[in-house]
Order: structure tokens, then sequence, then C-alpha cells
């Protein structure tokens, strides 16, 4: 049983913007360059089935292309010691919307719905007993943070396999935008 989400994979140019805001932050483990993604939905293990319908739903989405940028930054949870480091979006209007199409094609399925709201981030770092100056630094020296915008031209099923205290990710399958 895979563990499965669904995502945006940001193009090299952006990827490598972020990477350089990655650091100053003493107990971050910042996400690896070529992991950076925005989740539009996390499904975890699915057995192979479902996991099956689930491509094929997604697969029927229409929604045309739309422009994304990368900006701010913010820590979760908003509230009380961060455990990680994200970078925002410029107009998650979009987002919102192929987020909706998509829990439409899970709730179609059977899949349980997303109990938490959809708050689009890409994750930068996870924390540990970071001391909470240098993350407010962090925050500060960032908040006007604001990449290239880029066409998002399609969306991904996502498999994650743990190995050795890390994860790895693999694009299952693409689902271009109209
Ligand atoms: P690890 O958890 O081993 O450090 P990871 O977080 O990189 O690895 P996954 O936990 O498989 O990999 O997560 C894949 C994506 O789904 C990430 O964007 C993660 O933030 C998101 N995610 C993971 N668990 C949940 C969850 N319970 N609810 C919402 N999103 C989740
Ligand atoms: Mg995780």
């Amino acid at each position: 049983m895979p563990r499965l989400f669904i995502a945006i994979n940001l193009p090299e140019v952006v990827a490598d913007h972020l990477a350089l805001v990655q650091g100053g932050v003493p107990g971050a483990r910042w996400e690896a360059r070529d992991k950076l993604h925005l989740t539009l939905r996390f499904l975890g293990e699915l057995d192979g089935g479902t996991a099956r319908a689930v491509a094929e739903g997604l697969a029927a989405v229409t929604q045309p292309r739309f422009e994304l940028g990368v900006r701010g930054v913010g820590h979760f949870p908003p509230r009380g010691e961060p455990r990680s480091l994200w970078a925002g979006v410029d107009d998650p209007t979009p987002l919102h919307a192929l987020h909706d199409r998509i829990e439409r094609v899970l709730i179609r399925i059977g899949v349980p719905a997303d109990t938490r709201k959809f708050a689009p981030h890409v994750t930068l770092a996870r924390l540990r007993d970071a001391p909470r100056g240098r993350v407010l630094a962090f925050l500060e020296h960032h908040a006007l943070l604001e990449t290239a915008r880029f066409e998002v031209v399609d969306f991904a099923l996502m498999s994650s396999v743990r190995t050795a205290g890390s994860s790895s990710y693999r694009v299952e399958q693409r689902f271009p935008l109209t």
C-alpha cells in the first residue's frame, strides 16, 4: 500500500529561489530542493483498487492552467512552538478551485474527507528546538519573499517512501490542466 499525496511540483527556477532562502535557523531540517512541492491533498495509504480509482478520477478533472507565484513565509502551527517553516502563494483562488475539484472526485470514490482546511503552502523546513529568536528573524527577513510567477500546467499523484529517517517522492502520474 503506497503512501500517496497529490501535489504541484515547482519549476526549477522557483525551487532554486526557495533553496536560497533555506538557511539561518539552527535546528531546522531543510527540505531538499528537488522535493519542494505544494500539497493539494494528502491521501495516505490507499489500497491498489482505490489508488487506481483515484488516478482515474483525477484524469477526469478539468481546470484551465493558471499562474502562481510563491510569496511570503510563515510557520505551523500558527500559535505555539513552530514545527515547520513554509512559503505561501500569492493568489490561492485557482488552487482552491483545483482542490475543490479534487475533493469532489475523492468524495465520489469514498476517500474519507479531509478534516483540515486546505492551506496552500510549500514546506521549507521542519523544526526541532529551533531558537525562537532565529525563527522570528527568518520570518522577518523573508517576509517579502516573492518568486517568479509560473504557469501551473499539471498536478501529480505522488508516492512517498520512508527510508532511514527520511522520505523520497516519486511522480506516479501527471494530470495536465487544460
Ligand atoms: P516524513 O513524514 O517521513 O518526514 P514527508 O513529510 O516528506 O516525510 P509524507 O509524510 O509522506 O512525506 O508527506 C507527503 C506530503 O503530504 C507532504 O507535503 C506532507 O506535508 C503532506 N502530509 C503528510 N501527512 C499529512 C497529513 N496528515 N495531512 C496533511 N498533509 C500531510
Ligand atoms: Mg510527513
